[in-house]
């Protein structure tokens, strides 16, 4: 089913394809009856203009968290850095900037509350119940277990968990996100309903 979003989406700089981005609208369209959805890792707003469009059709709301200081790879010198993203004046990088002002352009800044905040600081008086979480952040080991081991226990019986970057084969890419999606089946509290490209989603079971 293709979706209509209020922008050209592919005006809006990240890393998410379109099928990845369609399967999170739907995922939150229907996650929103049990919870608020979260993102991990919004950037420049691309997955967030996915789930927050769902937000709107369903009355939900979607809390995007990101320092907005970059991962690893977005750094000076490293090969996702966006020299537009970086901050002369403060010497670091600052996508909050352009997330805002493509959220704003979307008019879809009634069901997006932006967390500027590191993942582990959000979480940590967090008590709202969640339908959706996905995790786009760190792809460090450390950043992602933490974003695992932070936001997954929020989930509701029945709410999703969607992961995004898992490569089977690590000759395509890091880890990481691989591994916290092994950790969720592991667990025996998540069971897998679809790989969508790279885009890994598990449903709590009941
Ligand atoms: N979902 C985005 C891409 C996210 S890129 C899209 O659709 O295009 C990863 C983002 O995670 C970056 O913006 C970075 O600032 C953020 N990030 C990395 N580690 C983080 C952490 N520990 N806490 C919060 N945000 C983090
Ligand atoms: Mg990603």
């Amino acid at each position: 089913m293709s979706i209509k979003l209020p922008l050209d989406i592919r005006t809006v700089k990240g890393f998410l394809d379109a099928t990845e981005g369609e399967a999170l609208h739907h995922l939150a369209a229907e996650a929103c009856a049990l919870g608020a959805c979260l993102e991990v890792g919004s950037y420049c707003g691309k997955s967030t203009i996915y789930l927050a469009a769902a937000c709107k059709l369903v009355d939900g709301v979607v809390f995007a968290v990101d320092h907005h200081r970059g991962s690893e790879e977005h750094q000076p010198g490293e090969e996702y850095h966006d020299p537009e993203l970086f901050d002369d004046r403060t010497q670091l990088m600052d996508s909050f900037h352009v997330f805002r002002r493509n959220i704003r352009t979307a008019q879809l800044e009634d069901w997006v509350v932006p967390v500027v905040a590191p993942s582990a600081v959000a979480a940590r008086c967090w008590n709202t119940p969640l339908g959706l979480v996905f995790i786009d952040g760190g792809h460090s080991q450390e950043a992602a277990v933490t974003d695992y081991r932070c936001w997954a226990r929020h989930i509701v019986p029945g709410g999703y968990l969607a992961i995004h970057d898992i490569f089977p084969d690590p000759a395509d890419g890091g880890q990481a996100p691989y591994d916290i999606y092994k950790l969720a089946l592991a667990s025996g509290e998540f069971e897998l309903v679809e790989m969508v490209d790279t885009l890994g989603v598990l449903r709590r079971l009941g």
